[in-house]
């Protein structure tokens, strides 16, 4: 795409891609030309007109150029800092920046913040968490600016990747919720990571699901972000294996990169490079409101514990960790009632639902 603005004298148009001159019309206007070297969806193209300035910055060979009114320069230069160590947490995860030739842009506006494809808009007040709130109430997201981590998270998950229709965008929502998670991963540590996670249960109503009606420009609803994310999480509990977690991540993005898809190429990409069959778990995540109910029955005097899932998909099988913290035990549980022996009591026996987004019932 060629982005050309014309613009009154001495003001500043930020676009999309690299600036590659501007020219004066002799009239009181200059017109400001950009280019995309990459495919672009048409809602991530963005004029930024302003009396901007600008200061940059590198990470590698990739730029990266920020933009501030000049009353917010000296709190841009100070909060913008976070850029790079989001650039990094995500680019060791995933891979290289998507838009390397375009560099990577940051753009004070008005609003609080949008993922403009290499040039991500922000208005976040220069602080910490979301609009000067704690977003997840747990003590995680003050420590960094949840407009850059988020909105930057999406040039991979909704810009690189995109869904084909709206009705799939938790494949932006969802993995960019669940991007954040990483970052903080990346930068704290994996108890912080799940304690910011679980963080987001609050906000999850389980009423819509997730996946929207196809073909209608209908976008799913806000349950695509936080529920989608502690699904993804879900996921890696499955999985069971961190090595294997993060290859199948860094191999996912790389294989759908700059591409259109929809959720069943994720679901197809999944089943085949785990051997599992997911297809029964990411349907009753994505395509049913509730989520799976563990049914716990107990018999002391046998000193037994009875298990099954509770679910709207027949076919639904998924491992979780039961028993006592720090020893966990995995069953294997099905929609059909298992029994194993336990020397714990209906008080005493938990299961991980900080790493599995399940309901538990106990009887
Ligand atoms: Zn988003």
């Amino acid at each position: 795409m060629q982005i050309s603005v014309s613009i009154p004298n001495g003001f500043v148009d930020v676009s999309n891609g690299r600036f590659t001159g501007k020219t004066d019309l002799g009239d009181g206007y200059t017109r400001w030309d950009w280019f995309v070297h990459y495919p672009i969806n048409n809602y991530d193209v963005s004029l930024n007109i302003g009396n901007y300035q600008h200061f940059s910055d590198r990470l590698g060979h990739l730029s990266m150029d920020f933009y501030a009114l000049p009353e917010d320069l000296d709190k841009a230069k100070r909060q913008f800092t976070q850029a790079k160590g989001m650039l990094q947490a995500y680019q060791h995860y995933f891979g290289e920046y998507p838009f390397k030739k375009d560099g990577y842009k940051l753009i004070e506006v008005p609003y609080s913040g949008m993922e403009h494809q290499s040039a991500v808009t922000y208005g976040n007040h220069f602080a910490n968490g979301y609009l000067e709130r704690d977003w997840t109430g747990v003590g995680i997201s003050p420590r960094f600016d949840f407009i850059i981590i988020h909105e930057s998270g999406h040039e991979w998950f909704g810009n690189s990747i995109t869904a084909a229709d709206s009705s799939d965008m938790w494949i932006h929502e969802g993995w960019t919720t669940y991007l954040e998670s990483l970052y903080v991963e990346y930068m704290y540590g994996h108890d912080d990571a799940v304690k910011y996670l679980n963080g987001y249960k609050s906000k999850v109503k389980n009423e819509e699901h997730i996946i929207a009606p196809r073909g209608v420009n209908r976008e799913p609803p806000q349950d695509q972000y936080f529920k989608g994310a502690l699904f993804i999480n879900t996921l890696r509990s499955i999985v069971n294996d961190d090595r294997r977690w993060w290859k199948l991540l860094h191999d996912f993005y790389q294989h759908f990169k700059y591409q259109n898809i929809m959720t069943e190429d994720v679901v197809e990409y999944f089943n085949r490079q785990t051997g599992m069959n997911l297809t029964p778990i990411f349907d009753q995540y994505l395509r049913h409101t509730a989520i799976p109910t563990l049914e716990l029955k107990f018999d002391d005097s046998k000193g037994t514990v009875s298990y099954r899932w509770k679910v709207d998909e027949p076919a639904f099988q998924m491992p979780v960790r039961v028993g006592k913290k720090d020893n966990w035990q995995i069953v294997d549980a099905t929609t059909d009632w298992q029994t194993m022996p336990t020397s714990l009591k209906k008080d005493e026996f938990e299961v991980a639902t900080d790493l599995y987004f399940v309901n538990v019932t106990k009887e």
